[in-house]
């Protein structure tokens, strides 16, 4: 179906000012899945999933000293976090990349002393308004009553420094030639439009330096300035290609994969520092929404606030993949709530498939049926490549959920329980082949749900297993 020989998939590298939240968990889940779906077509070796944490910076640096910590054992602490919270949610990644890395540094330097030999940097200075929680000047849209839009308990300063620029005004023009013809994509299309919009409005230079802060990456021409701690974040998914020889191969990108509000810097601001340095471009940059909690904001004032930790400890892992991927279409903005989980959990997972697999398994177990080891379909549905590859998770598990729902439909028809001998075994045979085909589907998703299917029914004799999700 597809002509990919590899696949590299990224989420943003977090920051870590904050604990991992629920958005960083819908991102890593996402790309998690994808990892292991292009992981099953294309052999482990030539998939690489990349996530981390970005750890430099004014604000990290405030919050290490807030913390009573230093800078690096305060970041350590936090990126100590998001490894076990990813652990916890069985993401699958290749590696944690880490900003404060010595080998990144070396990355960075030559890459921006690389866009500074071909003159697409300079000197100059910057006075503007300053916001330490956004770690950028603000447009005048974006600040409102005289604060941040984004940050409007943060006091806002104005500032007047000297400061490296790039000329992302001359490579802007460049950047959107290459979207337009092709050569990388952003996706959805809604959030395109918005890109090319504003990169048609007129682009001006960025500051790419920082004088006085000391937690980041020297400027390699001029070492009284740091680089600013978007440049650095974003040479991250090239420089961990860069790490060890067997990895260059994966440059460029596949799939980045991030919030929509960090778009920009994806599609545009990275693009330019990969063609100034004269590197390739990734193939997509995807971003998806944002979501509300039952129609409002998460906030922890109105105390709606969803713990990605606290949703594993009551549903599982597998569970909580699920529920977070189809509670509305990849891409768009939605609205989730603790009662809908639940209501989906029940019937999706635990009168679904659940309650699926118990009642084959239990007639199987009768029937004394031996299981067909080895006989687990290998290749995934048509649509749902066709969903991943499109990159449409929630379309994909719609359609394994078309698999439960006809499978449920044929046993309810056929009434197996009242068959007998050979016509028996026939439909128990006919259910656990479609059972294998939700277990090969699935896996990218749930990849416990798919183990234990297989476990269950391909694997010796079948024994009808404790239920796989309790009724809540
Ligand atoms: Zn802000």
């Amino acid at each position: 179906m597809s002509d990919r020989k590899q696949f590299y998939v990224t989420t943003p590298i977090y920051y870590v000012n904050e604990r991992p939240h629920l958005g960083h968990a819908y991102t890593t889940v996402a790309a998690d899945a994808f990892a292991r779906y292009w992981r099953k077509v294309l052999g482990d070796e030539n998939v690489f999933f990349l996530t981390g944490t970005d750890e430099h910076g004014a604000k990290v640096a405030a919050a290490a000293e807030k913390a009573g910590r230093a800078p690096q054992q305060f970041t350590d602490e936090v990126a100590a976090q998001y490894v076990e919270t990813w652990q916890l949610l069985n993401i699958s990644y290749d590696t944690f990349f880490r900003t404060t890395d010595p080998r990144h540094r070396k990355v960075v330097q030559d890459l921006l002393q690389k866009i500074y030999d071909a003159g697409l940097i300079y000197k100059g200075t910057y006075k503007g308004t300053y916001c330490i929680g956004c770690e950028k000047y603000l447009s005048p849209e974006e600040i409102v009553d005289g604060h941040c839009v984004l940050h409007p308990t943060t006091q806002l300063v104005e500032q007047e420094e000297e400061n490296y620029f790039f000329k992302l005004s001359e490579l802007a023009p460049r950047v959107l030639d290459a979207l337009e013809r092709g050569e990388y994509r952003v996706i959805p299309e809604g959030r395109r439009a918005e890109i090319v919009g504003k990169m048609q409005s007129g682009i001006e230079d960025i500051s790419i330096s920082r004088q006085g802060v000391t937690w980041g990456i020297p400027v390699p021409w001029d070492e009284s300035h740091t680089t600013y701690v978007w440049v650095d974040a974003l040479i991250n998914y090239y420089s961990a290609t860069q790490f060890e020889d067997s990895l260059n191969r994966f440059w460029p990108a596949d799939l980045h994969i991030m919030a929509k509000d960090i778009l920009w810097f994806h599609a545009l601001i990275w693009e330019a520092l990969l063609m100034a340095a004269g590197l390739p471009l990734p193939e997509t940059v995807l971003a998806h929404g944002f979501f509300t909690v039952d129609g409002q904001k998460m906030s922890k004032s109105i105390g709606n606030v969803i713990d990605p930790v606290q949703m594993v400890e009551e549903y599982g892992a597998d569970s909580f993949r699920y529920l977070l991927l189809t509670a509305f279409a990849f891409g768009n903005d939605g609205d989730l709530s603790l009662a809908r989980f639940r209501e989906k959990y029940n019937a999706d997972l635990a009168n679904g498939i659940g309650n699926l697999v118990s009642r084959v398994a239990n007639l199987a177990e009768k029937a004394e049926l031996e299981g067909s080891a080895g006989s687990m379909p290998q290749a995934f549905s048509p649509d749902v490549a066709s969903a991943m590859e499109s990159f449409k998770p929630d379309e994909a598990l719609r359609a394994i959920w078309e698999i439960v729902a006809e499978l449920d439909r044929s046993i309810h028809d056929e009434e197996p329980w009242k068959l007998r001998g050979e016509e028996l075994r026939e439909a128990l045979s006919r259910y656990i082949v479609k059972l294998g085909e939700v277990a090969v589907n699935v896996g990218p998703f749930m990849p416990a749900l798919s183990q234990a299917i297989e476990a269950v029914f391909f694997s010796g004799p079948i024994r009808k297993p404790d239920p796989l999700f309790l009724r809540k």
